[in-house]
């Protein structure tokens, strides 16, 4: 088979290539290969980065009526939309996720960027009660150059999160994708050109994180990192970003607990707890891989949990039915089987799962079976690392002081499911349950009106919501004087 043409970067209003070394992306459900691109160099984040602020300077961007910058951003929605089948099928072969959700992901990245525009042209600055004869405002200014970095596991939808708010608040913005997941990011910079935004403006950067994110965490004009990924390098931005004195977001790892009461719906918490672990084939930061069961029901709910794993339809991405896709490499599979292995080790049994399905195009695809292990408690290591894949683990429990006391025992603290018919009980422990989002009867919800973001080693500040462009701005307060004698102190 021919090796795929070789794609352009967006480097500084410029579609080149990137000045790296080439390298292929692979459609994980046959490995072939999708795409063909020079990766970015540290010289080309630089160039990246030195171009957005110029164009900021220049185009007036940042300046512009926030009803101005909402048309584009408007425009950006219509075109994500116009081409949206196009993009969810570029998508699937990306990252090898089902159609059915490549599809939902581009039309909630159309709402992020309807949702922003919106957001931007009707933000209010406040006037502050005055406490004496000054008038106090508290207003917003851009921050000049901010630089969005994401995962491979939600591409366009992470991009479209950060990227919308942030062009909103007036800034230009330079995103590194992942490296193994480029395309979409790329189709975004393409769209926003077409929608009228400044040329400069947006840079995208794919390329190997400890080089290039580095570079651009580290560049001196860039003033604000928003950052969703894997803990190890949240921690590493926030240490650059202490030095800088930069505010950065970090949306990060999990480990979620789902709650299921004696009293629950059982069908309806079947199902939401296969959704919640085995939707994304586990790679998702919210997936609910603690499963919390009430000791009196674990039984009978882990076998029909059990059955419904075994009849999920794992297979070809294109097809509508297909409910799980590949995993997304083959040394991620590699890495979610050490962790199985580890499981079976430390005392853990297999329900069901805990292998990689056979014959046709599992064979060439990184496929992996939905796995469910008991016989483990809550310190073990499967219940404490986060193994983003397709493994549940279940965990009894007694009473809700045990089920609390458990649930919050995790470094992570970032999302939590509860099922349950009594609402009073649902409300005390969706109170007391530490995680930035809780679903009662229901899971992995998302809205961009609603914030999002984790405690702890999950992650610091919120992204979404009215608030979310806020983050992408600095806040000023002017205070006007309204005295008719010069200040008394002087006279
Ligand atoms: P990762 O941390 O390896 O990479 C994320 C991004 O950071 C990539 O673009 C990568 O190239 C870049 N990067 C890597 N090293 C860097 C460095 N030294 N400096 C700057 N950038 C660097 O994570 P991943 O494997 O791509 O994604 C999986 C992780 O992301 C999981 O831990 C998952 O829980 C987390 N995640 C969190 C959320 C959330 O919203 N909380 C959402 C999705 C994924």
């Amino acid at each position: 088979m021919s090796s795929p043409a070789l794609l352009d970067l967006c480097i500084a209003g410029h579609w080149r290539p990137g000045s790296g070394e080439v390298y292929e992306t692979c459609y994980p459900a046959t490995g072939e290969a999708v795409a063909a691109l020079r990766a970015a160099t540290p010289a080309d984040v630089d160039e990246a980065i030195e171009g957005a602020h110029r164009a900021w300077r220049a185009s007036g961007w940042g300046s512009a009526k926030p009803h101005e910058r909402a048309a584009v951003l408007h425009r950006v929605a219509g075109l994500i939309r116009r081409d949206a089948e196009r993009l969810a099928q570029l998508q699937r072969q990306d990252n090898g996720k089902p159609i059915a959700e490549t599809r939902a992901l581009v039309a909630s990245a159309a709402g992020t960027f309807q949702y922003m525009a919106a957001a931007c042209e009707t933000l209010e600055e406040a006037i502050t009660p005055s406490r004496g004869p000054y008038l106090t405002m508290s207003v917003h200014e851009p921050m000049g150059v901010v630089a969005a970095i994401t995962p491979w596991n939600s591409p366009i939808a992470s991009e479209a999160q950060k990227l919308a708010p942030a062009l909103a608040a007036g800034n230009a913005v330079v995103l590194k994708p992942a490296e193994v997941t480029p395309l979409l990011a790329l189709e975004l910079a393409r769209l926003c050109d077409e929608a009228g935004l400044p040329k400069g403006l947006l840079s995208v950067l794919p390329g190997k994180g400890s080089v290039i994110g580095d570079a651009i965490t580290r560049h001196p004009l860039v003033r604000r990192v928003a950052f969703t990924g894997g803990t190890a390098t949240g921690r590493h931005i926030a240490r650059i970003a202490a030095d800088k004195m930069m505010p950065v977001s970090l949306e990060l790892g999990g480990k979620s607990p789902t709650m299921v009461l004696e009293d629950a719906d059982l069908d309806h918490a079947v199902a939401g707890v296969l959704y919640g672990i085995f939707s994304s084939s586990g790679e998702s930061c919210i997936a609910g891989s603690r499963l919390f069961v009430a000791r009196r029901i674990q039984r009978e709910f882990v076998a029909r949990l059990v059955e419904g794993a075994r009849r999920l339809r794992l297979g070809d991405p294109a097809d509508e039915r297909t409910q799980m896709g590949p995993l997304i490499t083959a040394a991620h599979r590699a890495s979610i089987e050490r962790h199985v292995q580890a499981a079976l080790d430390d005392g853990g049994r297999l329900l069901c799962g805990g292998r990689r399905p056979a014959g046709g195009l599992y064979e060439r695809g990184w496929f992996y079976e939905p796995t469910i292990v008991e016989g483990l408690d809550n310190r073990s290591r499967l219940a404490q690392e986060e193994v983003f894949g397709p493994v549940l683990l279940v965990l009894p429990f007694d009473d809700d002081e045990d089920l609390i006391a458990q649930a919050n025992d995790s470094v992570y603290a970032l999302a939590a499911g509860i099922w349950t018919r009594d609402f009073q009980r649902a409300w005390k422990l969706a109170r007391a349950v530490q995680a930035g989002t809780v679903w009662i009867n229901t899971y992995k919800l998302f809205s961009i009106s609603t914030p999002f973001g984790g405690w702890r080693d999950s992650g610091l500040g919120r992204e979404k919501g009215r608030e979310g462009i806020l983050q992408y701005m600095e806040q000023k307060s002017l205070y006007w004087g309204l005295n008719e004698q010069p200040l008394p102190w002087a006279r």
